[in-house]
């Protein structure tokens, strides 16, 4: 664990001195949990963003986008229940004035007890060996069994105490398991508070009458609102999808590991409007299609996971995870839901308009049922982030860091270097990156050496280097490098578009 820790910190350290992530307002020490994108970030950020574009929207003929405001009418809050439910149980130390989840507090006891349970289990398979049975060892051994019996015992005080919003009964869960501030030891805690995550302000000058509106939380009530107005412009008929990347904004109470969990980041979310009675095939086709793309960027399978909901909101029929193994573990990324027709029923209602679809085909009007996908881009770029970056031993004894990105999400596909700075060769140089340019990101640098030039491209991730010398004036030839391989071959120069284009389709089977 300390080791996974670790790298997040060197992922951290990476992604500041590379330019793909800064802590907010830096030179006033940073915003808590809000974080802006350098020149490489903006850049791998915009090509995951095109790139769940392309497989959401421009594959499917039945799925199209939207840009809906990030102000919306305060009513909409009301209606989706964010107004009334969208709240963390909160509590406080008294000695640190520490503030923490108070669920979280419960769940990171419960888990303390399972690492002890797999702890014993672990201890079990060294002393017997083969002939271990683990399931039975967990179900005999008086130590484990203890520790499962203790774990359901405070699960069945928890979840029907949150769904209550029972703060009094998490205060006293906390108290009779003794659960103490990680930072100070202390158990001096204060009672527990619903705390809810909506950012507001003020919308219009006080004369006129402000009024209180909320940054969204979440972008798909922007899709649901305009599901009317996109359909009939769109002559779409269902199933189809609306799809829509933007910010959205929580007062998240414990912020912390770097862009996982942030106060203001980005989704990207696809809302899939299908008849009643059918939603179940639709969410289990949208799990296989959104794992797919997934695997599609060339992560290992083994990074993923489903990780079913069995305890639903109030709104889903179905639910499920897909969790993606961070550095500090498995972790959500993205969530896909069967949201039945929860939020255009409540719209209909607030809102007093019909917000039906006539079925033809089976001379039916109805509300639609919804099934989403929603993901988070700044967890999707920490998990490429984390896949892609790779410390490697080089013959000699020298070490090189290398991300390892697919080409078609690098922030620069082609990095272009004359040898020297004499000779004409920046001229040549600059010849082969204005030929590229406009097809490609392309980098120019004639500053250092070769070596120390190639290193810098190895850590921003870029898969080809392209050098220009001598007998490049001769021939029109040139040094092309690969990033993974660091292989060098002599091509000529009217072969590198061909080359870095096909690099950048290899993973289109997956879409
Ligand atoms: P969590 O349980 O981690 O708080 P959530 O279940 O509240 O997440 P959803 O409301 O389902 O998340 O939001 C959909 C997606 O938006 C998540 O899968 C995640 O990728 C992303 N997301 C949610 N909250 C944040 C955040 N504070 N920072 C970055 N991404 C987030």
């Amino acid at each position: 664990m300390a080791q996974q820790e670790d790298l997040l910190k060197k992922i951290i350290a990476h992604a500041k001195e590379y330019g793909f992530v800064f802590p907010s307002s830096d030179i006033y020490d940073g915003l808590s949990a809000v974080y802006d994108y350098g020149p490489n970030g903006v850049e791998l950020k915009k090509n995951i963003r095109n790139y769940w574009w392309k497989a959401m929207v421009q594959m499917h003929e039945n799925i199209v986008g939207l840009d809906a405001a990030i102000f919306m009418h305060p009513t909409i809050w009301k209606a989706s229940g964010h107004v009334d439910a969208f709240s963390d149980p909160l509590i406080d130390n008294k000695d640190s004035k520490k503030r923490y989840r108070a669920d979280v507090l419960v769940e990171d006891y419960l888990a303390k007890i399972e690492a002890k349970i797999n702890k014993e289990v672990t201890k079990a398979r060294k002393r017997f060996g083969e002939s271990f049975d683990e399931k039975q060892f967990q179900e005999t051994n008086p130590r484990v069994v203890a520790n499962r019996q203790k774990m359901e015992e405070i699960k069945a005080r928890l979840y029907p105490a949150m769904d209550r919003s029972d703060m009094a009964a998490i205060k006293q869960l906390i108290e009779d398991l003794g659960i103490a501030d990680p930072v100070s030891g202390s158990k001096n805690w204060t009672d527990v508070r619903q705390f809810n995550l909506m950012f507001s302000t003020q919308m219009g000058s006080t004369a006129d009458g402000a009024s209180e509106i909320y940054l969204r939380p979440e972008t798909a009530q922007g899709i649901f609102v305009n599901y009317l107005n996109v359909q009939k412009t769109s002559r779409m008929k269902i199933p189809f999808g609306i799809a829509q990347t933007g910010k959205a904004f929580r007062n998240e109470i414990v912020a912390r590991q770097f862009i996982f969990r942030m106060r203001e980041f980005e989704q990207m979310e696809m809302q899939f409007f299908v008849r009643p009675g059918t939603e179940m095939e639709w969410y289990k086709s949208w799990k296989e299609k959104r794992m797919n793309w997934h695997l599609s960027t060339g992560i290992p399978a083994e990074k993923f996971r489903f990780h079913d909901h069995d305890k639903l909101a109030h709104y889903a029929n179905a639910a499920t995870d897909i969790e993606f193994e961070f550095p500090m573990g498995f972790k959500e990324l993205e969530g896909i839901h069967s949201r039945t027709n929860f939020d255009l029923s409540a719209h209909e209602k607030y809102s007093g308009k019909k917000l039906r679809y006539f079925d033809s085909e089976i001379n039916e009007s109805y509300v639609p049922y919804v099934i989403e996908t929603s993901i988070g881009l700044d967890r999707m770029f920490l998990a490429i982030l984390s896949n892609a970056y790779t410390e490697e031993n080089l013959e000699g004894g020298t070490q090189r860091i290398v991300m390892k990105l697919p080409p078609f999400l690098a922030p620069y596909k082609i990095a272009v270097f004359p040898l020297t700075k004499k000779d004409g060769l920046p001229e040549k140089a600059r010849e082969v990156m204005d030929n590229l340019k406009s097809d490609f990101m392309c980098f120019y640098e004639e500053k250092d050496t070769i070596g120390k030039r190639y290193r810098r491209h190895d850590a921003i991730g870029t898969p080809y280097c392209i050098t220009v010398d001598h007998q490049t004036l001769e021939d029109n030839t040139v040094t092309l490098r690969e990033r993974d391989s660091m292989k060098q071959e002599r091509i000529p120069m009217n072969e590198i578009s061909g080359i870095v284009a096909k690099s950048l389709t290899q993973n289109n089977q997956g879409l």
